[in-house]
């Protein structure tokens, strides 16, 4: 069995990015647990710098570097979400970061990205097109790519957001995951898994464009056209040539779940209106699972909110219900 990343990496990988990142909090959900019977905790990762748990992932793979490779500076691909954290990172230690994206990337997340003074290179309309553009930098300028997801170290970071959560809520019955590329999903359940065999780790996509559920039924990694979603940071494809997560999430997922438009924005308003926190539309999906009766809690459940990194006036609409009437007609 492919088990690439097991608990020790993530405990490594903890001590190594300690005081780099922020253990968040785990709250209960008043609201949730009242409407699914069972307590429902929501761990608070969208409080994570740069507002997303990938700076988990970034931190380590960065901390892992020989300085050889420090010198030479980093490179990848990225929806936003790990372009930001990368950067982050990389500032941090006075390194170079070069972050190559689509053009579906939202602006805010561009902006960011800016602002942390890395290099940015916008190509194609999709994280393959981007790809294209990090293979060309490895290989003429000699930087060292760090992808967001199918990459040991990045796994083990996200992983510690596991080990968190099995120490905050110890009787979990069920973690629900943000899944896209399969870094966070393939740490969690690493983590979970290795301290709580009997926990269940339930992933979660939009439909539109859910390319590790494509895949895990393909039993390969299979290309899928990648759709505008209010889930912005779980588009992508896995990679034809996946080696460490298309596994790891075959063998250490119960299930996955995919969701509509609809149920993502229920879950962006419910965050807002009855947890009071604003999250970004992959941060939503496990609120709206169970808002969408997807996933039947049996016991003490989890819930990963993963990132806020929303465009505030996209946000508004949401909340106001105008949206994802576009992103919905055109499906
Ligand atoms: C990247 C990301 C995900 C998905 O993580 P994968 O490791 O690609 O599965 C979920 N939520 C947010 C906010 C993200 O930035």
């Amino acid at each position: 069995m492919t088990r690439a990343i097991a608990l020790h990496d993530i405990r490594a990988g903890r001590e190594r990015i300690a005081g780099k990142i922020l253990a968040t909090p785990t709250v209960l959900s008043p609201s949730l647990t009242d409407r699914t019977g069972h307590p429902v905790h929501l761990k608070l990762e969208h409080h994570q710098t740069t507002g997303a748990f990938k700076l988990r992932g970034a931190s380590n793979a960065i901390a892992a570097l020989s300085p050889q490779e420090r010198s030479r500076g980093v490179v990848a691909a990225s929806t936003g979400n790990h372009g930001r954290a990368l950067a982050h990172a990389a500032k941090l230690e006075g390194m170079r970061a070069v972050i190559c994206m689509s053009r579906l990337v939202p602006e805010n997340k561009l902006d960011a990205i800016r602002r942390l003074g890395a290099d940015i290179r916008i190509v194609g309309n999709s994280q393959d097109d981007a790809q294209r553009e990090v293979d060309r930098l490895v290989a003429e300028e000699g930087l060292v790519m760090l992808p967001p997801f199918d990459h040991p170290d990045i796994i083990a970071g996200q992983g510690t957001l596991g080990l968190e959560i099995m120490e905050q809520v110890p009787d979990a019955a069920s973690v629900l995951v943000p899944l896209s590329g399969g870094g966070l999903a393939s740490g969690v359940a690493a983590a979970v898994k290795g301290v709580s065999p009997s926990t269940k780790v339930i992933g979660i996509s939009m439909a539109r464009g859910a390319a590790m559920k494509a895949s895990l039924d393909a039993g390969r990694p299979v290309q899928v056209e990648e759709l505008p979603t209010l889930a912005d940071s779980l588009g992508g494809g896995i990679g034809l040539d996946n080696r460490l997560t298309l596994a790891m999430c075959r063998d250490l997922l119960d299930d996955v779940i995919l969701l509509s438009e609809d149920e993502i924005a229920a879950g962006i308003r419910h965050a807002y209106e009855q947890e009071r926190e604003i999250v970004e539309g992959a941060g939503a999906v496990g609120i709206g699972a169970l808002l969408a009766a997807k996933i039947r809690p049996s016991g003490p459940t989890v819930l990963i909110l993963s990132g806020r990194n929303i465009d505030m006036a996209l946000h508004r609409r949401i909340v106001c219900g105008e949206e994802p009437s576009t992103a919905e007609r055109a499906a």
